[in-house]
């Protein structure tokens, strides 16, 4: 054994070590969270009887989780944004301003929708994610108590640019088109409008 693993409770050695391989991480306050790999030690110890978890390395965990759901698909729940809300530490006040939403309760609205999505389609979701986003960059890489790698900060760079690319193309089409294209593939297709709003 190349480290000997001490139980955090007693500090005996004499403790069984285990290494879930999927851990579901409920209290991180999301649904369907789930730790892969070997994050995540659980020891029972010999000597005091007490099982404990310890998840490794878990402020930089919170932060990729907090980038998984920004950069992520679109479908924002109101337990995501109120994870994000707590990660950049601000309160339902302060996210509202920044959001442009003078009211608090729109935002404490959002958040007690849980599991739901906050959005019907990806296109309304826009506005609240390139805050989010920006938010991110400015309370999380750039914090002092950052925990994320450089690797981390080029996959962010690199999902904010994709967003970014998405959405100006998606603003520069909409801007500057008096007309609206609608089309029918064949006689017998159904009309559908000529690009996706959406991807
Ligand atoms: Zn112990």
């Amino acid at each position: 054994m190349a480290l000997k693993t001490r139980c955090p409770a007693c500090g005996s050695t004499n403790v069984r070590v285990e290494n879930p391989r999927d851990y579901h991480y409920g209290h991180c306050g999301l649904t369907g969270v789930h730790l892969l790999g070997m994050g995540v030690v659980i020891t029972d110890c010999g000597a005091c009887k007490e099982k404990t978890t310890t998840i490794l390395q878990e402020a930089q965990l919170l932060q990729v989780l907090g980038m998984a759901i920004v950069t992520g698909k679109p479908g924002m729940t109101g337990e995501q944004l109120r994870y994000l809300r707590k990660l950049f530490e601000m309160t339902q006040g302060e996210l509202a301003d920044s959001l442009g939403k003078g009211r608090r309760e729109t935002v404490a609205e959002w958040e007690a929708m849980g599991r739901k999505r906050l959005f019907k389609t990806p296109y309304e979701e826009i506005g609240l994610r390139a805050v989010l986003m920006s938010l991110f960059a400015a309370r999380v890489l750039e914090s002092e108590f950052c925990c994320l790698s450089s690797q981390h900060k080029a996959e962010y760079a690199n999902a904010a640019g994709t967003f970014v690319e998405r959405v100006s193309t998606l603003l520069a089409e909409r801007g500057t088109s008096k007309s609206i294209e609608i089309r029918r593939q064949s006689r017998r297709a159904d009309w559908s409008t000529a690009h996706c709003l959406t991807c």
